[in-house]
């Protein structure tokens, strides 16, 4: 069988949903390979470094949708894309199920196969495969990276000839995936990180690189933060004045803030007030990376850099893994390569989408001309 990647349509959009590399991989499973010629250029992947990865580069997209049996791309697909599909083909890619019904009434109709990447249940096993993950990772590093170029001052403090440097001070709203990569670059830069969770325990996780975690003046059995699964719930209304509290308290003494606080399927919560963005210094960042969900500080906006009138920063960019794109690629396409791997158990180039399998039916949102999304909760925690 073959498997084909196109060139992402999205504007903006970087990532290559296979390298030169993953192409090799992919090969040794018994695939061959096709790219649509230019498809990884952005990423930094010439056509020639396909071809001597032994992919063929087809001219245009038409050609690369009809030749191949598997597609696998990394944006939600438009329609048009859609409409190459039939009913012997496997579509892998971040589809936005939950939000996507068009698209999934399309991909049912033409009755191919659609694995959604955002839909790996995050199990041990499947964490491999977990494209949030190594996207959210990304982005938390990414956001720092984009808070020190809009910042004047160092990260870390310095005693120089000309002077002594304070260490900047950062805040880090959230400590998931993109939390802690944010915590990670941040102490590693050398600023005093603070962060915080509704649950506490990550605070563990946070001390042990190097930040400071905020506790509330709240009874720490009354925090309502945990739920099932390891995600987030909505708290209280006290418990979000004591967090509220708090941050005021903050506010006046950070340098950045960086926030990725969410909750499943719920616009974020709002956490850094117009008060709060008012008492800050001038010359200080917020990069809000819930920016897409409606952001966790107030003036975010999507996709855009504003300043505000006491000459805050705050950066609601939604695509950092895309300004990294040859990072984002490289672990989106292994990403892929290890759902092909689970895909093609005997190796000999041929799919077996096999729906026992908790990983695989768990991300697969179209089957034989059926929605197969939401799936039934894994059997496996
Ligand atoms: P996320 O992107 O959904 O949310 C980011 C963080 O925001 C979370 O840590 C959440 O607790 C926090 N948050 C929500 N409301 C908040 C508030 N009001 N104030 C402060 N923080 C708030 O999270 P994620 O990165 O997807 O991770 C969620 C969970 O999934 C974690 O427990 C993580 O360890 C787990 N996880 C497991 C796997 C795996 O097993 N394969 C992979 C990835 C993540």
């Amino acid at each position: 069988m073959k498997i084909g990647t196109p060139r992402e349509v999205e504007s903006g959009e970087n990532r290559v949903a296979m390298t030169p590399d993953s192409a090799r991989q992919l090969q040794k499973l018994g695939y061959d390979c096709m790219i649509e010629a230019g498809a990884g250029a952005k990423a930094g992947f010439s056509d020639e470094t396909y071809r001597d990865a032994g992919v063929e580069v087809v001219d245009s997209a038409d050609v690369l949708w009809a030749g191949a049996d598997i597609i696998a791309k990394v944006r939600i697909p438009t329609l048009d894309e859609l409409d190459y599909l039939t009913a012997d083909k496997t579509l892998i890619t971040f589809f936005n199920p939950g939000g996507n019904e068009e698209g999934l009434n399309k991909a049912k109709e033409k009755g191919a196969n659609v694995i959604a990447m955002e839909m790996v249940p995050r199990i041990s096993r499947a964490q491999k495969m977990d494209a949030l993950s190594s996207m959210a990772n990304i982005a938390g590093y990414r956001a720092v990276i984009e808070a020190g170029n809009n910042f004047g001052r160092f990260f870390t403090g310095q005693i120089t000839a000309a002077g002594k440097v304070p260490p900047a001070k950062v805040l880090v709203v959230g400590a998931g995936v993109a939390g802690l990569a944010a915590i990670g670059t941040s102490t590693s830069l050398g600023a005093i990180t603070y962060a915080f969770d509704v649950r506490p325990e990550v605070a563990e996780q946070v001390e042990s690189m190097g930040a400071e975690f905020v506790y509330l003046d709240f009874e720490e059995e009354q925090q309502d933060g945990s739920a099932t699964g390891g995600y987030a719930a909505v708290s209280s209304p006290e418990f979000r004045e004591a967090q509220l509290k708090k941050f005021r308290e903050l506010a006046p003494d950070i340098d950045i803030v960086i926030t990725t606080a969410l909750i499943p399927n719920r616009p974020a919560p709002k956490l850094w007030l117009e008060d709060m963005i008012a008492a800050m210094k001038p010359g200080s960042v917020i990069v809000d990376l819930a920016a897409e969900k409606g952001g966790n500080a107030e003036g975010t906006v999507m996709d855009e850099k504003i300043v505000t009138e006491n000459g805050v920063t705050i950066i609601g960019y939604t695509d950092f893994p895309s300004r990294m794109a040859t990072q984002a690629s490289t672990l989106y396409s292994t990403n892929i390569r290890h759902m092909l791997t689970d895909l093609t158990p005997e190796k000999d180039g041929q799919i077996n989408h096999n729906m026992e399998d908790d990983v695989i039916r768990g991300a697969t949102v179209t089957h034989q001309g059926e929605i197969t999304f939401p799936p039934p909760p894994p059997k496996v925690a």
